[in-house]
């Protein structure tokens, strides 16, 4: 039987394998720290956004656990080549996602919505949310990092 939360497991597993999109971005017009203390989870996020307010590329590091890794490694795939106001769609939703009771809007998050699951682990929804408030304080040219707490 084909059993879809082995298949989210696995992508699970394999971004935090071979996180998408690692190391440091050069040249990068935005970036920003991010650190959620309840797990201990650090990210930098890269991005250089052009004039029509595009997603060019962006890029991440630091250590964390499974979650975060995995959560800013199919963050990062969403996110190349779109809009600034995607990331603002995909945000909302997959907050909603991993802090409301609603079924994830699976047609605007797509691969995202593997991370569903963290909304049974009430300690987990911070480090896989941690990685689009980092991204967000990014663009807001925040100078303190992005905490969760
Ligand atoms: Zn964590």
């Amino acid at each position: 039987m084909f059993n879809l939360g082995d298949l989210y497991q696995q992508l699970i597993i394999d971004h935090t394998k071979n996180p998408r999109n690692f190391g440091k971005l050069e040249p990068c017009n935005h970036d920003a720290e991010g650190y959620n203390p309840l797990c201990g989870d650090q990210l930098h996020v890269y991005l250089q956004v052009n004039d029509e307010q595009m997603i060019e590329d962006i890029t991440f590091e630091g250590q964390g656990c499974s979650i975060s890794t995995a959560s800013a490694s199919l963050m990062t795939e969403a996110l190349k080549g779109k809009s600034l106001s995607t990331f603002q769609a995909l945000f909302d939703a997959f907050h909603a996602m991993a802090t409301g009771d609603d079924k994830p809007n699976e047609e605007v998050l797509g691969k995202l919505a593997v991370l569903a699951g963290v909304k049974e682990f009430p300690s987990r929804i911070k480090c896989a949310t941690l990685c689009w408030h980092t991204v967000k304080s990014a663009m807001e040219d925040a100078t303190q990092p992005a905490r969760t707490e």
